[in-house]
């Protein structure tokens, strides 16, 4: 839009305008401060639905009226609890209900599609990921690599920027991926990077992968729930995602996963099993071998976590309402008013600048920000926080900020505007 200003008034026209606003007020906007929040941290715990209290109390009532019967008789019996949410969360990624499980949290379920999709040989066994992935998934690389009797320093090969760059080049990443060639065994890439919120090409990458021999997977922690993914049509094999980022599921709360239907039916396939896993007929007669449910549940270990499944499932009925199609169309114009509101404020103030370095293109970014505030420091990040915003810093100077379109509003996003401006001027 090339009419957008900065003026509160025009913030609520398009508030006014906006077919998803009343979204915001199905959710609880964090009250702890003196001064109104302005929320931006959707990104690392989405906020709590107003209903997702009723869905645990559901399950808490149950309980209590019966005990183990539970499992049968509650309202949404807790033996296939974990399938009410299958085709909901399977939507939000682009999978088909064979395809997508929901259990267990990001990390665990990122082990144990390792075990199935890292199968190194001693010639093809290296790993591809960006440089700077979140912690937690270097840590699970390298340890994965070392249960492979691997090296990591060796085994795991990162992409990174070039040198006085923020975002990592797309054809650096492909010329990795064929340069390592016959080598490589997998790709394990975040869809989303946490830091700069770059968005990777993941169809095209797939497809390289794939053409090398490698099987292709993705961290969908920054994904799920903020961009469009169609992870069954891009043939990705595997991907692993949070359910209390952009999924408000509550902290700690169950996390999806994907198979790619291709694989589901071998049964042969290397996999850590549990009895969850079992085929579910005569899951019961407590038989002795292992016989693969023929979908992604194969791969649950456990009994499904009835409460922290209710929680996601509260925010996911949401997700069905509004639909990710709706939600990007907002995220791409409330993240686009952010954006002209902080180069407006590097306009006006040409003692400052406030550089924004996650992409400019807005299908190369979900709704995530990170500015750089150059020559400000933490001092300005805390004064910001005093005044009510609550967004992340990162280390060495990087504020992260997250208007997300299910609850965050073009308002928010002057506040945060008027509020950086302010604290620059003081
Ligand atoms: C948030 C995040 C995690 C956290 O993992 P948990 O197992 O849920 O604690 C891991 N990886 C990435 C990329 C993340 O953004």
């Amino acid at each position: 839009m090339k009419n957008w200003k900065n003026t509160l008034e025009f913030a609520k026209e398009i508030d006014n305008k906006d077919p998803l606003k009343h979204y915001k007020d199905k959710f609880f906007m964090p009250s702890f401060h003196k001064e109104k929040v302005t929320y931006f941290t959707g990104n690392s715990l989405g906020l709590q639905p107003k209903s997702t209290k009723s869905f645990i109390d559901q399950e808490l009532n149950d309980w209590a009226k019966w005990g183990v019967e539970g499992h049968f008789h509650a309202e949404r019996p807790w033996m296939p609890y974990h399938e009410f949410l299958t085709e909901k969360a399977a939507k939000i990624v682009g999978g088909k209900n064979n395809e997508v499980v929901v259990t267990h949290s990001l990390t665990t379920n990122l082990h144990l599609l390792m075990v199935s999709f890292y199968r190194p040989s001693k010639k093809r066994y290296k790993i591809l990921c960006e440089k700077k992935a979140f912690p937690s998934d270097q840590y699970a690389l390298q340890s994965q690599a070392k249960f492979h009797g691997f090296d990591p320093k060796e085994a795991i090969v990162e992409v990174g920027p070039r040198e006085g760059e923020y975002l990592i080049r797309e054809e650096d990443v492909f010329n990795k991926i064929n340069e390592l060639g016959d080598s490589l065994a997998m790709i394990m890439i975040g869809g989303v990077n946490y830091f700069t919120g770059q968005v990777f090409p993941m169809k095209e990458i797939t497809k390289a992968g794939h053409s090398v021999g490698a099987t292709v997977g993705f961290d969908l922690a920054h994904g799920a729930g903020n961009i469009p993914v169609s992870l069954h049509e891009w043939n990705v094999d595997f991907a692993a995602w949070c359910g209390y980022k952009y999924l408000n599921s509550g902290p700690g709360g169950s996390s999806g996963y994907f198979i790619h239907e291709k694989h589901v039916t071998n049964k042969d396939l290397i996999r850590f099993a549990g009895w969850w896993g079992h085929d579910k007929n005569d899951r019961f007669l407590m038989p002795d071998q292992f016989n693969p449910i023929e979908s992604a549940e194969a791969w649950q270990l456990s009994n499904a976590p009835v409460l922290s499944q209710a929680a996601h499932l509260a925010s996911l009925e949401i997700f069905d309402q509004v639909g990710m199609e709706a939600l990007r169309e907002k995220s791409i114009q409330l993240t686009g008013y952010q954006e002209f509101i902080i180069n407006d404020i590097n306009e006006r103030n040409p003692h400052i600048k406030l550089e924004i370095i996650t992409p400019k293109d807005p299908n190369k970014r979900g709704c995530q920000l990170s500015i750089v505030a150059h020559g400000q420091g933490k001092a300005m990040f805390e004064k910001i926080s005093n005044k009510g915003v609550v967004a992340d810093w990162r280390e060495p100077n990087v504020i992260r900020i997250a208007p997300v379109p299910l609850y965050n509003s073009f308002e928010d996003a002057y506040n945060f505007g008027k509020i950086i401006e302010a604290c620059i001027n003081e």
